[in-house]
């Protein structure tokens, strides 16, 4: 459609009624989220040079799948495979409706308002919840490098969907017992490393942090003593940005403020979900991490990722 075409439809849609409005953004919602999903998918087979059963690099395209997805053939082993073979998202079914239900999550909407509003049944709600909660949990932080700000939150400990089972309650110095210490840390590049922690000890917090900072880098954090310690052990400088002191920054480039801004942004984020599991922190670290870094093609980048 040309522009004036466009700029034309455009205008017609003023003279809508609300009931053919709705029926307009279901269309609308349908299709870009079947664009979304057929650009993953198609990424996805341009990549694909190995066959999945025996390794081996004869490969002849075969034919479509019924959803329209390339399927392969082996020549060494005569198999038959297609693009999203081997992921979790093989057999799942309406790819179209799968961009509008990772945007559903994000927003914090229940398994059953979605299955609801996409027209799916609630168990297939709770598996696709699964599949996307679960994908970007993967690609880890390897390094930071240069000046890295370090701190930890406290989230409040939840069983959420999850069976209760006898455990030690977690416990903090000052003898708080419910909250879950999360220790995030990140560079000037925008990589960002996060880990939840049992305990918020200098032990905890040095056994994640050594591996991932580069030597001669600058650890800026707060007053926290145990810092100290593991930047002394570590061999790299530290800008310890006191409160009481009122400090905020250091020689005009040491500071916290960068990861105090992700994490306020992470939590309030965090609070349309209403309580997490504890034991899903983890992920909801992760997709929210993806999804900062993703822009502007989060759900996009987000099923492709989940491929
Ligand atoms: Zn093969």
């Amino acid at each position: 459609m040309n522009n004036k075409q466009f700029q034309s439809f455009l205008h017609k849609i003023g003279s809508l009624n609300y009931s053919q409005l709705k029926q307009l953004r279901h269309s609308t919602d349908t299709q870009i989220s079947s664009n979304i999903v057929g650009q993953a998918i198609s990424d996805r087979e341009e990549a694909i040079s190995v066959c999945p059963h025996c390794d081996s690099r004869k490969l002849n395209r075969w034919g479509m799948t019924k959803q329209g997805i390339q399927r392969f053939r082996c020549k060494s082993c005569s198999k038959t495979f297609n693009a999203l073979s081997g992921t979790p998202l093989y057999r799942m079914r309406h790819p179209e409706k799968w961009a509008k239900y990772t945007e559903l999550m994000w927003n914090g909407v229940s398994l059953r308002a979605a299955a609801k509003e996409l027209d799916i049944n609630l168990r297939t709600s709770f598996r696709w919840r699964h599949v996307f909660l679960k994908k970007p949990n993967s690609p880890e932080c390897e390094r930071l490098i240069g000046i890295i700000e370090a701190d930890e939150t406290f989230i409040p400990e939840s069983f959420k969907g999850r069976k209760v089972t006898s455990r030690k309650p977690r416990k903090r110095g000052g003898g708080n017992t419910d909250k879950v210490p999360v220790l995030m840390a990140l560079d000037r590049a925008g990589d960002i490393s996060h880990k939840v922690l049992e305990r918020d000890t200098q032990s905890e917090l040095k056994a994640v942090l050594k591996p991932i900072i580069a030597p001669g880098s600058v650890l800026c954090t707060d007053g926290n003593l145990s810092y100290k310690g593991i930047a002394k052990d570590l061999g790299v400088d530290h800008k310890r940005l006191i409160a009481m002191d009122k400090k905020r920054v250091i020689d005009g480039i040491y500071h916290i403020q960068t990861l105090n801004n992700y994490m306020m942004r992470w939590k309030s984020w965090l609070v349309r979900f209403h309580g997490v599991g504890t034991g899903y922190l983890e992920n909801y670290l992760s997709w929210f991490r993806f999804m900062e870094q993703h822009v502007p093609h989060q759900e996009k980048d987000w099923i492709k990722a989940a491929l």
